[in-house]
């Protein structure tokens, strides 16, 4: 028996890094798993890729969906529903990076990260909600950062990521009546291709640039996909049915130091 035995989850952005293995971890604990993502293609190979693709009681969606898009997130949702019988779990986790110090951020620096986080998490999750509401069982996890707690350069990411803390604690007084978790988990650094492409913009090899994370962090090590998909899993599990409102902080210490 798996915790997500009979769940089906959606996870955006899931193509690929913390998405994808978040999608693995549930996929390996039995949950049906919709992989949203910007291109189709990707999702689709991402979605046969994980566990019990090949089986028709577990198998996977991979769809073509844009977060900050509000045709394209109902649209996505109702396939989800009616190709994989229900919806239990949503994960928001679509994001983007756009960093520059303030005097150089464009308006369209800050409308397309705002967009994808912020706007993205609330039409997901408006468009969740109808069917958790109806079956009075849902759990939502919405992926915050340690950089909304301020990190230079990213003025634009860590206002869209201290928002979903708020939008995480208002979720929780809103929906809880109805059978419905919301929490968020604050990654530090993990080592995926969004933090490769910090890297590269600081001109740094990314061995380098993981290494000094590394030698920073209270644990001597950056994380992985696989630190954030346990906490996930944890989150969205029935054994955290008395937690709600709440962001955890995945980060190896780092907001300790
Ligand atoms: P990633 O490797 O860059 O993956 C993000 C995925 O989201 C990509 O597949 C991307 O597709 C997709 N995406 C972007 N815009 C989208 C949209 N409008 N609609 C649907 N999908 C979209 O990033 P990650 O490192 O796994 O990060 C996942 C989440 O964790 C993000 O919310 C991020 O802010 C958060 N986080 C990451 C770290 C870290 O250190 N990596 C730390 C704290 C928080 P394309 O490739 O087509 O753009």
């Amino acid at each position: 028996m798996g915790r997500f035995d009979g769940r089906v989850a959606v996870i955006t952005g899931a193509a690929r890094g913390i998405g994808f293995g978040t999608a693995q971890r549930f996929a390996s604990e039995g949950a049906r798993v919709a992989v949203l993502d910007l291109d189709e293609a990707s999702a689709r190979k991402s979605a046969a890729a994980l566990p019990g693709a090949d089986h028709p009681r577990t198998s996977h969606l991979g769809l073509g969906c844009d977060v900050s898009d509000a045709a394209s997130v109902d649209a996505a949702v109702e396939r989800v529903v009616s190709e994989l019988g229900g919806l239990h779990i949503l994960v928001n986790n679509a994001g983007i990076t756009r960093d520059n110090l303030l005097f150089k951020m464009t308006e369209q620096d800050w409308d397309s990260v705002i967009g994808v986080h912020l706007r993205g998490a609330f039409l997901m999750t408006r468009a969740a909600q109808k069917h958790f509401v109806a079956q009075k069982y849902g759990k939502i996890l919405n992926l915050s950062s340690t950089s909304a707690l301020g990190n230079r350069g990213q003025a634009n990411y860590s206002a869209a990521k201290m928002g979903i803390q708020g939008f995480t604690r208002t979720l929780g007084i809103e929906l809880g009546p109805y059978g419905i978790n919301a929490n968020a988990v604050a990654p530090g650094f993990i080592a995926t291709e969004m933090t490769d492409a910090t890297a590269e913009r600081l001109g740094l090899p990314v061995e380098e640039f993981r290494k000094l994370s590394a030698d920073a962090n209270p644990v001597r090590r950056v994380g992985f996909p696989e630190d954030i998909a346990a906490a996930a899993a944890f989150l969205c599990s029935d054994e955290a049915s008395y937690i709600t409102g709440q962001t955890l902080y995945v980060d190896g210490g780092a907001r300790l130091d």
